[in-house]
C-alpha cells in the first residue's frame, strides 16, 4: 500500500486502519435509491486494504456493473473511542478530509435483492479513495460544512453536513458503541443525494468548505 494518512501536509506515523462507514445519513440520498430513511445508524466497515490515495487519481473495478461516486466528509481517529461520550468524540479527532465512497450499485442491488450483506460492492481494493486532512481546528464547524463534488465541469453532489441525519458527533458516539475506533481508523460520514456512475477519464473537483478543494482523475 502505497497510501499514508497526511494532516495538513504532513504524512502521519500513524497505522492506515479501519474506515467506519454510515449508509443513508443523509434523507435526499435515502430517498434517491427509493430506500426508507433510516430510524438508526447502518454501519458498515471497509477494511485497510480499501484505502487509496484521491489525489493520485484512482481506478474502478471493471465490468463489475456500474461504480458509483459517493461524496463523504471523511474524519481522521487520533485516539481509541469505545462508548465515547460527545467530548471525548471531539477530543479524538485530528482532522477532516474529503473521500469517496466506492459503489458497485449493480452488484449491492443484487446482493440487497437476496437480502446478502453488500461487503463485496463496498469494501474492495480501492473502494476508498481519501483526500489528506486538515486539522481539525481548520474547520470552522464541522456539523455546517458544505460538501461539493462536480465531474467534468459539471456539479453532481452538493450537500451540507447540518443535513446529517445523525449528526457528526453523535455518529462517532454512535460508532464507538458497536465498533472501538482506533487511532488511525477512518470514518465516513454518509453522502448527499446526486450518487452516478463513474467513467474512466473523468475529471473530479471535490471540496470541504473553504479548507480543501482537491481534483481527482479516474484511471
Ligand atoms: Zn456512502
Amino acid at each position: 500500500m502505497n497510501y499514508r494518512h497526511v494532516l495538513d501536509g504532513k504524512a502521519l506515523d500513524l497505522p492506515v486502519g479501519k474506515v467506519v462507514c454510515v449508509g443513508r445519513n443523509y434523507a435526499d440520498h435515502a430517498r434517491e435509491l427509493n430506500n426508507p430513511v433510516p430510524t438508526a445508524p447502518i454501519l458498515f466497515i471497509k477494511p485497510s486494504t480499501a484505502v487509496v490515495a484521491l489525489d493520485a487519481g484512482f481506478s474502478i473495478p471493471q465490468h463489475q456493473g456500474e461504480c458509483h461516486h459517493e461524496l463523504e466528509m471523511s474524519v481522521l481517529i487520533g485516539k481509541p473511542l469505545k462508548n465515547a461520550d460527545i467530548e471525548t468524540v471531539k477530543a479524538a479527532i485530528l482532522g477532516y478530509g474529503i473521500g469517496l465512497d466506492l459503489t458497485l450499485r449493480d452488484l449491492q442491488n443484487t446482493l440487497k435483492e437476496k437480502s446478502h450483506p453488500w461487503e463485496i460492492a463496498k469494501a474492495f481494493d480501492g473502494a476508498n479513495p481519501l483526500s489528506a486532512f486538515v486539522a481539525a481546528a481548520r474547520l470552522p464547524d464541522p456539523e455546517a460544512t458544505d460538501i461539493a463534488l462536480s465531474i467534468n465541469g459539471v456539479s453532481r453532489q452538493m450537500g451540507n453536513t447540518a443535513d446529517m441525519i445523525t449528526p457528526v458527533f453523535a455518529l462517532l458516539a454512535y460508532m464507538s458503541r458497536h465498533f472501538t475506533l482506533l487511532p488511525g481508523d477512518v470514518v465516513m460520514t454518509g453522502t448527499p443525494a446526486g450518487v452516478a456512475a463513474l467513467h474512466s477519464g473523468d475529471r473530479l473537483q471535490l471540496s470541504l468548505g473553504s479548507v480543501l478543494d482537491r481534483t481527482a482523475t479516474v484511471a
